[in-house]
């Protein structure tokens, strides 16, 4: 399968889907964390191991739906993701399928001139990634001349 050129992808989709993967990614290690913790102190209550499975099931079930759209806004095979959503129920393997796919979307997010954090993209970041909108502040352009500079950030913008 042919890659894309990052001009050829859809910048704010690939930026709300790698966030919602950072937010299985959170999940899945608050669930290993608590029911770590359960475990440890003898909590009362039981069948915790089979609660911290169900969970982790249902997360994998999660971060391979979210994976495969992320996959398909990177341009790359839907295919290898959902061969690879299978092997997310793995506790420390799932981590670091998902946490691969993440880095993969922060390089090319970044290489794109948007700030990524831990999370992702936050919302501010996410509009200066649309098109048509002011790269150093997010202020959507359309009514402006093309090369009029930004009446939020006094921005010009460049011509490539
Ligand atoms: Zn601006």
């Amino acid at each position: 399968m042919a890659r894309k050129r990052i001009d050829e992808l859809d910048l704010v989709r690939i930026a709300e889907r790698q966030r919602m993967l950072m937010f299985v990614v959170l999940a899945m290690i608050l669930n290993s964390v608590i029911s770590f913790t359960l475990a440890r102190t003898g909590s009362p209550i039981t069948g915790g191991i089979w609660l911290f499975w169900g969970f982790q099931v249902l997360l994998a079930v999660a971060g391979a739906i979210v994976l495969t759209r992320l996959y398909m806004a990177l341009g790359e095979n839907p295919a290898v993701a959902v061969v690879l959503g299978v092997l997310l129920v793995v506790p420390v393997l799932g981590l670091l399928i998902l946490i691969g796919a993440g880095s993969q979307s922060s390089t090319i997010l970044k290489l794109a001139g948007a700030r990524v954090g831990l999370m992702g993209v936050s919302m501010t970041e996410r509009d200066k990634l649309k098109p048509n909108h002011c790269k150093g502040c997010g202020y959507p352009r359309e009514s402006l001349e093309a090369l009029a500079p930004c009446p939020e950030c006094g921005r010009t913008p460049i011509v490539w």
